[in-house]
């Protein structure tokens, strides 16, 4: 039987029959890199992606010490060949400078979603749709049970959620990742005239937004020691909650934002509430976006892949997970 397109190679995504891999954390000769969150990022001796996740990428890992690392930034919608391969780019919508990536062999068109977020989103360029044959799909929310409300509808969740601690004398504190869900709110409240503080860390990731054109107008880092303002609202990593630095913030009403939230903030610990705000796709979304790319086969990967791809075989797509032991079978 044919082997299909894409692999899973000792964990990592590869183009079949070919060096280039797709998100690899392992130091490999050639990778494409859809965006900056750490679960997809490594050293490379080269590395695709766009200007915007290089720079997030440098941020985050540093200059190489010792081997150089070869940095080929790639535009949007701007075909490029690679060996006897054609790469093409489309935005992604999760964080900035996120890409899907398209790979046209013999005229056979392999799209990779990487992580992707359908709706739009304040700090993310918007999602394309990306017309291809073969569709490999991240399935974080590809359940069923994940059906996100409107984006709209929950930021002006938390909106409220803002007013009503501050009006009770206590800080808001909201915790969403430095990458991405940081910014996005923060993009939502302080675009709406909202103070913000925000941890060093968040601080140090929105300067690569400004310098890729995402100012943040009424947003300063939390100084050490030094409490919030009484109208500010404080931005910060889930995991740095209780470092130094949000030291000075006392009287917290704190709230997480994070897909998730669809389960029940029942299972966040020491949080006042949680808000199902997304920089991934619900499953509806994914359902809808597979369909749209008018792919005949669709290989789902990295969370629900069983029930996503479950999903789009009752709409008549040929879809199944990409497992490991898959590719054994088809060889
Ligand atoms: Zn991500």
């Amino acid at each position: 039987m044919r082997r299909p397109p894409i692999e899973l190679h000792r964990g990592e995504l590869r183009v079949t029959g070919s060096s280039l891999h797709l998100d690899a954390t392992r130091r490999v000769e050639c990778a494409f890199v859809s965006h900056a969150h750490g679960d997809h990022i490594g050293r490379h001796d080269r590395t695709i992606a766009t200007d915007a996740t290089l720079a997030l990428m440098r941020h985050r890992l540093g200059e190489p010490k010792r081997r150089p690392t070869e940095h080929l930034p790639a535009s949007f919608r701007a075909p490029f060949g690679l060996g006897e391969l054609t790469l093409e780019l489309f935005a992604a919508g999760h964080v900035l400078g996120s890409a899907q990536l398209r790979v046209t062999r013999n005229g056979v068109a392999l799209g990779y979603t990487g992580d992707l977020c359908t709706e739009p989103t304040h700090a993310a360029e918007a999602a394309e749709v990306m017309p291809c044959d073969v569709l490999v799909v991240e399935s974080t929310f590809g359940h069923p049970r994940y059906v996100f409300p409107p984006k709209d509808e929950t930021l002006l969740a938390v909106r409220k959620f803002v007013d009503d601690a501050r009006s009770d004398g206590a800080t808001p504190v909201l915790l969403g990742y430095a990458l991405g869900k940081a910014q996005e709110i923060l993009k939502y409240l302080s675009d709406a005239g909202v103070p913000c503080r925000v941890h060093p860390v968040v601080h140090a990731v929105n300067k690569v937004y400004e310098a890729h054109g995402v100012p943040f107008p009424n947003v300063k880092a939390l100084a050490p020691d030094e409490g919030p303002g009484f109208d500010e609202v404080v931005v910060c990593p889930p995991h740095l909650a209780r470092s130094p630095a949000m030291r000075g913030v006392r009287r917290r009403r704190t709230a997480i934002l994070t897909g998730w939230a669809i389960d029940g903030s029942r299972f966040f610990k020491g949080v006042d509430a949680a808000f199902p705000l997304s920089d991934h796709a619900d499953f509806p979304s994914l359902v809808r976006y597979a369909k749209a790319t008018g792919a005949g086969r669709v290989f789902t990967v990295h969370g629900h892949e069983d029930e996503l791809a479950a999903a789009l075989r009752k709409e008549g797509i040929r879809a199944e997970p990409l497992k490991e032991q898959t590719q054994l079978e088809l060889i």
